[in-house]
């Protein structure tokens, strides 16, 4: 790979520069010979943190600070795409098109109500660019990859945004990184991440590609249309919105994606299993509310993914036989608040089934479900206890 560096001014970057809401897409400098926004490139970000990223720009420019070495590359016709330097180079257009504001002297100024002379120091700043002229398309986006973008660090599905960039990737991106997309509100109920840092789209194609994203991605990148990926991204959201009628926070980040390749052909009584979440729900016992949809799909048998705050048999078998071994030997109740409590019952052996399991130290305090913390109580003072 060859590379040259070149310096430009802030004037010569911004020429033909025209800042559109609606579509990054299609900005340009240098008089229409640099591509600001390539199809790899993410959405442009700094405009979302209240302007402040776009205005320490300017303001590194106005202090004669550097704004860091910018990265080209030359594709054909003599036109170069940004690689590095988009967020910048558009903070510097949209300010000289008068789309912020900064302050000076506690008032604030569009880039045309400047004095004249600060409007040539900043269009007069020169800045370098290192421009790739020569090299293979996987050097120059394993380049794009390593620089890495000043401030804001790419993550892992924006780098495969940009090593996969083709139709396909261009075509995803309108429909899950796309914030005025209607849909993305109510996936949000169900699906962790940012929009526009391509976190959506990264479940979607987790989900297709049955978690491998990479080779999903290189199997369809010239794909020109993304029927699949939409496909199977809105089935899986329909299903959870068809098999559960309430919506809760901790539905959202859920391994939907899993659950419905495992659950999605079974049959389910719809109201038995909603009034069972609701159940579970309100049931304080329960240690892993987020896990009550997984437990009820697979028909409530895996107790361990709720972590229940209960004995089992077994325990609750030991517990007794301990306690009666002992309360027998010394002629005592088998409840030790029977005991306690010195009346009728003080010396009452109560059979197995009526007695509960009840931990000593509660599990609401940290008390754990375990042997050391257990004790059978009779049913009347279990629940005598419990209402304390
Ligand atoms: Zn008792």
């Amino acid at each position: 790979m060859k590379t040259k560096p070149e310096f430009y001014t802030v004037k010569q970057l911004c020429e033909g520069f025209i800042w559109s809401k609606e579509d990054h897409k299609g900005l340009n400098g240098l008089g229409g010979k640099l591509i600001i926004q390539p199809e790899y490139q993410r959405n442009f970000l700094y405009a979302n943190n209240d302007s402040k990223l776009e205005i320490a720009v300017i303001e590194s420019i106005r202090n004669g600070y550097p704004l860091g070495v910018l990265y080209f590359n030359q594709i054909e016709n003599g036109m170069m795409e940004v690689l590095d330097g988009q967020q910048r180079i558009t903070s510097l257009g949209r300010f000289l098109s008068d789309k912020f504001s900064i302050m000076l002297d506690g008032r604030p100024y569009k880039f045309s109500t400047l004095p004249k002379e600060l409007r040539e120091q900043i269009e007069n700043t020169r800045i370098m660019a290192y421009i790739c002229t020569e090299g293979t398309e996987y050097e120059v986006m394993k380049w794009f990859t390593i620089i890495n973008m000043g401030g804001i660090k790419i993550n892992d599905q924006e780098e495969r945004n940009a090593s996969y960039f083709g139709p396909f990737v261009t075509k995803a991106k309108q429909v899950f990184s796309n914030k005025k997309n209607a849909n993305v509100a109510m996936w949000q109920k169900y699906v962790k991440g940012a929009v526009d840092r391509q976190e959506i789209l990264e479940r979607a194609l987790e989900w297709v590609s049955h978690g491998d994203i990479d080779n999903y991605m290189q199997e369809h990148r010239y794909d020109d249309n993304i029927d699949e990926l939409k496909d199977h991204f809105d089935d899986v959201i329909d299903w959870i919105k068809g098999t559960f009628d309430d919506v809760h926070s901790d539905m959202c980040g859920l391994k939907w994606g899993k659950l419905y390749e495992q659950y999605h052909s079974n049959n389910y009584d719809h109201v038995a299993l909603n009034n069972k979440v609701r159940e579970l729900r309100a049931d304080d016992r329960i240690g892993q509310h987020r896990n009550i949809y997984e437990y009820v799909l697979g028909g409530c048998q895996n107790d361990s993914l709720l972590e229940v705050r209960v004995f089992d048999k077994t325990q609750k078998t030991i517990l007794y036989e301990r306690q009666t071994q002992e309360a027998k030997e010394k002629g005592i109740s088998n409840c030790p608040d029977c005991v306690i409590e010195g009346k009728a019952n003080k010396d009452k052996i109560w059979s197995f089934k009526e007695m509960e399991a009840d931990h000593i130290k509660a599990w609401s305090k940290g008390g754990p479900t375990k042997l050391e913390n257990g004790q059978m109580l009779c049913t009347r003072h279990n629940r005598l206890k419990g209402n304390k």
